[in-house]
């Protein structure tokens, strides 16, 4: 029986596809390694997954591969062991599982290892250049002599100090006097250990934890390091790291937003030589390759990266840190493969018997959970590094004060006060743009988008009406389109804030940090650094402040809203709401002086606020984790969410009805919740709608998946509609 190559394409078909070997005599095929094939009239790079003994596809119709890509597999066995570990997980297809572990480049057959073009004299050549040929061409002359002097030593290299150099070396290559080799690119791959500075002296608690984690370097174990902002978190991980180093392993870091933490990328550069990789999502094609790259030959000794760097190769990996493991961009939840990174992360850990690492000031429930079951060992770090001090929380109450422009006087008189004591101040607003609401009070029209269900969001100084769901972006209007009153902006967003502190205080110069501020990765550097000058007296953000940055004169926080996330229909939102709260009131007084954390609210009683206010992060989480078990869910039952999108609203429903109709036998303990149309209806001209699945247990839930999915995509109306499966959805609608 012949050898059969069974192959999986990036594809959302759910199979794989079988091929002979290919001519012998050329790279013999290994499981992970990338393969050219036949595919229909077109040629595709596949991975090979399985050497097979026989296959189902009549002898006739079976062809040869046309090339195995790499020597040394893409994949590693660890790798494709977690990779269809989590296909099966996601229920999604291996191909495009596989696919989404490797850059683009790799996946349109680029070599895995850097090449570069080397070049030799031919014997005709060195004759040639013995009778100082060719005489008329003095740059191929010289190039002809330096490559008769350098050749000795067999191939070079040539580069800018030859000047135009390509067209003399076609010239002679075109005569036979000069050849070219392609070789790989040698990087050194000799431990480089050494740290640059050594860290400061460890305090007490961060001891402990870095004896905890040392001593746990030799087998899988997962740990939440759970400490306040300013705790000394990111010192632990340096520590681990250093250790194994020093064992010659290499180390893996998650992190959320890598344009948004310039400090921690920095803090790392400054403590190692070793070399690193880095991988995020602003990188261009070329750039990732040779991160990737980098990672693969086990150049770099540290890879640090965004979401699918979980999937980053690493020959002997040693540790695994997930930092700020709460945060929601862990979950890939676009596209067709959703996948949490930071799941995978501990699946990751296990698999290859190394610790893990989960940090954070405000872990998710779910770690909250394995932690009080006993799956995860937790360590505290309760204190701040730098500064003894936490911040006080105090709640304003929006129905009793005076407000302006979104400010209550007492945060006013607050944010002067703290000005005049030379303290810098943080003002929070989870909505970018100038107003979220253009009104006509004439006759009550408000811009709508036409492709949502939602309004438009002012956005002043570029004179432009966008909307935040499908990007419509329209001329701002003067006056009404619909009886030509004037229009007027309603409600606040972060451009209007900082406009009314602009009038407030106009001595104070002013950032803003938000996603129309920072466009690009680097583009928050500017203002991290008028505020790190002391230039910038007060900073106006989104959700980005909430993240990584560290401003050491900031005294005052003040959070103008936070009712948004009290009464959401999503079970997580009081979870994002207090982490967003913590997590901002973690940037104030992180320097030698206490900070003060003002929160305007107009239920001054909720029992989230009032929990949070008196028993901080961790009272909130134990009364939030009793009300998710008497609701039955998550992390107290698994969730997964078929959703859709069709052209019509009967579309949308028609899919899911019938994908809930073949449900007919639901094993023991699974639910099925809808379908019902998603909170906004109708998102970029298409209608969404959801049927939730439930269960008590994750393996009942896998089971009926198993069965139920390969009919659901059989479905007729599946075509006419864009469907796709979340397994544990972070965000419903
Ligand atoms: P986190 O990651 O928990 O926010 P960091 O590791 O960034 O905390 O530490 C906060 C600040 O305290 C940093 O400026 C850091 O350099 C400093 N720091 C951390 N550990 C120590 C220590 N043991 N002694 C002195 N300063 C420390
Ligand atoms: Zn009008
Ligand atoms: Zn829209």
């Amino acid at each position: 029986m012949p050898q059969i190559i069974r192959v999986a394409l990036d594809t959302p078909l759910r199979r794989l596809f079988d091929y002979l070997p290919p001519q012998p005599g050329t790279v013999p095929p290994a499981v992970g390694a990338r393969v050219l094939i036949p595919f229909g009239r077109q040629r595709r790079v596949g991975v090979i997954t399985e050497i097979a003994g026989s296959t189902e596809v009549p002898a006739e119709r079976l062809k040869p591969v046309l090339e195995v890509l790499d020597a040394t597999p893409v994949l590693d066995a660890a790798l494709m062991e977690l990779l269809s570990r989590a296909a099966e997980y996601y229920h999604h297809p291996i191909g495009e599982v596989l696919a989404s572990a490797l850059p683009k480049a790799l996946r349109f057959g680029a070599p895995s290892i850097a090449r570069e073009e080397r070049w030799r004299l031919t014997e005709a050549g060195a004759a040639a250049a013995g009778a100082g040929e060719p005489r008329r061409a003095p740059k191929q002359r010289a190039l002809l002599a330096f490559l008769l002097e350098a050749t000795e030593a067999g191939v070079v290299g040539l580069d800018e100090r030859f000047g135009a150099w390509r067209a003399a070396a076609r010239a002679l290559a075109a005569r036979g006097w000069i050849a070219s080799v392609e070789t790989d690119v040698q990087r050194p791959t000799a431990p480089a250990t050494a740290v640059r500075v050594a860290g400061p002296t460890l305090l007490p608690e961060q001891s402990s934890a870095v004896a905890a984690l040392s001593a746990a370097l030799e087998h899988f174990g997962a740990f939440v390091l759970h400490g306040i902002t300013g705790s000394g978190k990111t010192e632990v991980y340096l520590r681990v790291i250093e250790r194994v180093l020093g064992a010659g392993r290499r180390a893996l870091v998650l992190v959320p937003e890598i344009g948004l933490t310039p400090q921690l990328l920095e803090r790392f550069r400054a403590r190692f030589e070793a070399p690193m990789a880095v991988l995020h999502s602003g990188l261009t094609d070329q750039e990732r390759l040779n991160a990737w790259r980098d990672a693969f030959s086990g150049h770099a000794r540290i890879v640090l990266g965004t979401r699918s760097a979980v999937f980053a190769p690493l020959p002997e990996l040693g540790v695994i840190v997930v930092d700020e493991e709460h945060d929601a961009s862990f979950k890939q939840h676009e596209g067709g493969f959703r996948y949490s990174a930071r799941d995978l992360a501990v699946m990751r850990a296990r698999q290859a018997s190394v610790p893990v690492v989960l940090g954070s000031a405000t872990p998710s429930l779910e770690t909250l959970h394995n932690v009080l079951n006993g799956r995860y060992a937790r360590l505290e770090l309760s204190r701040r590094a730098a500064q003894a001090r936490p911040p006080t929380l105090k709640l304003i109450d929006l129905r009793s004060h005076a407000v302006r422009g979104g400010l209550s006087t007492p945060a006013v008189l607050a944010i002067e006060h703290h000005l005049a004591e030379d303290g810098q101040v943080l003002v929070f607003l989870n909505r970018r743009g100038y107003a979220p609401t253009l009104l006509c009070s004439a006759c009550g029209w408000i811009a709508p988008c036409r492709e949502c269900d939602a309004r438009l969001t002012v956005h002043l100084s570029a004179g432009r009406l966008r909307c935040h769901h499908c990007g419509a972006d329209l001329p701002l209007p003067a006056r009404c389109p619909q009886c030509g009153f004037a229009v007027k902006s309603v409600g606040q967003g972060t451009e209007r804030v900082e406009e009314t502190l602009g009038t407030l205080f106009p001595a104070a110069a002013i950032a803003r940090l938000d996603r129309d501020v920072v466009r690009r990765p680097g583009d928050a550097a500017g203002v991290m650094r008028r505020m790190a000058s002391g230039e910038a007296r007060i900073l106006v953000g989104t959700q980005m402040v909430t993240k990584g940055h560290d401003f050491p004169n900031v005294t005052l926080v003040v959070v103008l809203n936070a009712d948004q996330g009290l009464f959401s229909t999503d079970f997580r939102a009081p979870e994002r709401l207090a982490q967003t709260i913590v997590q901002v009131a973690g940037r104030a007084g992180r320097g030698s002086r206490a900070g003060e954390v003002l929160i305007q609210t107009e239920f001054p009683d909720h029992p989230l606020l009032t929990h949070l206010l008196e028993e901080g992060y961790e009272g909130f989480a134990r009364a939030a984790l009793a009300e998710r078990a008497q609701a039955a869910w998550p992390p107290f039952s698994r969730l997964a969410a078929l959703r859709d999108s069709g052209r019509t609203p009967a579309a949308a429903l028609a899919f899911l009805e019938h994908a809930r109709g073949l449900a007919r036998h639901l094993p023991f303990g699974v639910r099925l919740l809808g379908p019902v149309p998603a909170a906004m209806h109708k998102r970029a001209g298409r209608y969404h709608a959801q049927l939730l699945l439930e269960s008590r247990e994750r393996r009942a839930l896998r089971a009926f998946l198993d069965e139920w999915l390969p009919q659901v995509e059989q479905l007729k109306s599946a075509r006419a509609v864009r469907w796709s499966l979340d397994v544990d959805p972070l965000e419903l609608f």
